[in-house]
């Protein structure tokens, strides 16, 4: 679906993006995990065309996109959840849906529809659908920030650090609803600095170090792999802890608990 080759870019005179191959299917989930400042969200930047790359190749749907702009992007099925929400809080949830389709620029009817069918999605924003965006919960306006980029009904979904700042209660929901998403077969970007929820329901992943992939493979082997584990999992990080077999559980059980999440 998504297919990005040697791909470089950055800002002024800086290179931050260097020579990256990276690509999504339908229907996958596909982790990006780094450090602060790795080139997560100047990737997702890339991808959603708010950032011209310098270099290389951007196909989606077997066709290239470099040189579309973000609203023939999001008219062609690809929608970005940005870092740090960006909802606006001066306005109501519905206002804050609304502007999710205006890019497409549909008409009325449609854009009620699709309010009223991501309202089934999302219970939560449906109960506060007149209210303030502003008076959500941190979980809620990420919800909410999904929700939006949904009322484009994209094919490819990028999703720019979505557990930011949200418990882990909370962060387990969203990763519940990412999943529920691939199950509807769009493909999911999932760039996180949250490596282990990430890699936990990821079909495939890349680990991104100042600018370059330095790994890449399935959530599993990546989750296994000792250089991640070191540098990602973390030291002293409850699922660093312990032996393999230790880490093996956790990761079962952590997966099981999403599962039950979804049969609900
Ligand atoms: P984080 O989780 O902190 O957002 P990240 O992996 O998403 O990290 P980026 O935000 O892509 O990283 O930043 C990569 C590098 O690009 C950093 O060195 C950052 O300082 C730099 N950078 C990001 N945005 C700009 C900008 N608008 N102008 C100049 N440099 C930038």
């Amino acid at each position: 679906m998504l297919e990005l080759k040697a791909l470089t870019a950055g800002y002024n005179d800086a290179t931050i993006l260097h020579g990256i191959d990276l690509s999504v299917a339908a229907g996958e989930i596909v982790a990006l995990i780094g450090a602060n400042g790795a080139g997560k969200s100047t990737l997702a930047k890339i991808i959603a065309g708010v950032l011209p790359p310098r270099q290389g190749e951007m196909r989606y749907e077997g066709k290239a996109i470099a040189h579309l702009s973000p609203r023939a992007r999001i008219a062609r099925g690809i929608s970005l959840v940005p870092e740090g929400r960006q909802i606006i809080a001066g306005l109501s949830v519905e206002e804050n849906l609304r502007l999710g389709a205006y890019p497409l620029e549909i008409e009325y009817g449609a854009v009620e529809q699709r309010i009223a069918a991501v309202c089934g999605q999302f219970p939560v924003l449906r109960e506060r659908l007149r209210g303030s965006a502003g008076n959500l919960s941190g979980g809620q306006q990420q919800m909410l920030a999904i929700a939006r980029a949904l009322m484009t009904e994209p094919r490819l979904l990028v999703l720019d650090e979505p557990s930011l700042g949200l418990s882990p209660t909370l962060v387990t929901e969203v990763f519940a609803l990412v999943q529920k998403l691939r199950m509807k077969g769009i493909g999911i970007l999932l760039s996180e600095q949250n490596a282990r929820m990430s890699l936990a329901i990821a079909d495939r992943g890349y680990v991104l170090e100042m600018g370059r992939v330095a790994l890449s493979g399935s959530g599993r082997e990546l989750a296994a792999n000792p250089a991640v584990v070191e540098r990602y999992l973390g030291m002293g990080h409850a699922a660093s802890a312990g032996t393999t077999a230790d880490r093996a559980t956790r990761h079962r059980q952590l997966v099981s608990g999403l599962g039950a999440i979804l049969r609900d």
